[in-house]
């Protein structure tokens, strides 16, 4: 990269209401300029699970090139209130918020995992424990 723009990287929900105050939070946490952000609906069944093995490998491959060639030095990973993709109370996706946020720390060891819920006031809530400090 030429510019000196910073980059922060999120795996969040496709839902659109969850978009904008995530990468708020975010931008405002490590006053990154841009967020790149990796879609998927429901993403913490998905990397929680393993399955589709198609969809983890194509939010890997995302995730490398933001920290590689962005040299993103934080990833939040997003679950929320009300998600079609992934329709569980909260204390389950949380807990599915942690089992993939301990499987990207195995492939991503330099960067922090911040672990967010967005509540159904689309308010951002970080995770007790939530850092795993890169
Ligand atoms: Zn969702």
């Amino acid at each position: 990269m030429s510019s000196e723009k910073t980059f922060v990287v999120a795996i969040n929900c496709l839902d659109g209401r969850v978009q904008d105050c995530v990468n708020r939070w975010l931008k405002n946490i490590y006053r990154a300029d841009y967020v790149d952000v990796i879609t998927a609906p429901g993403p913490v069944k998905i990397l929680s699970s393993g399955e589709p093995e198609f969809m983890v490998a194509s939010i890997q491959k995302c995730l490398t090139v933001s920290v590689e060639e962005h040299h993103s030095p934080a990833l939040a990973i997003v679950a929320h209130h009300d998600c079609a993709g992934n329709p569980l109370p909260k204390e389950e996706q949380v807990g599915q918020l942690k089992v993939a946020g301990e499987r990207l720390r195995a492939r991503f060891p330099e960067i922090d995992i911040r672990l967010l819920w967005v509540d159904e006031n689309w308010q951002v809530q970080e995770i007790e424990t939530a850092i795993l400090q890169g």
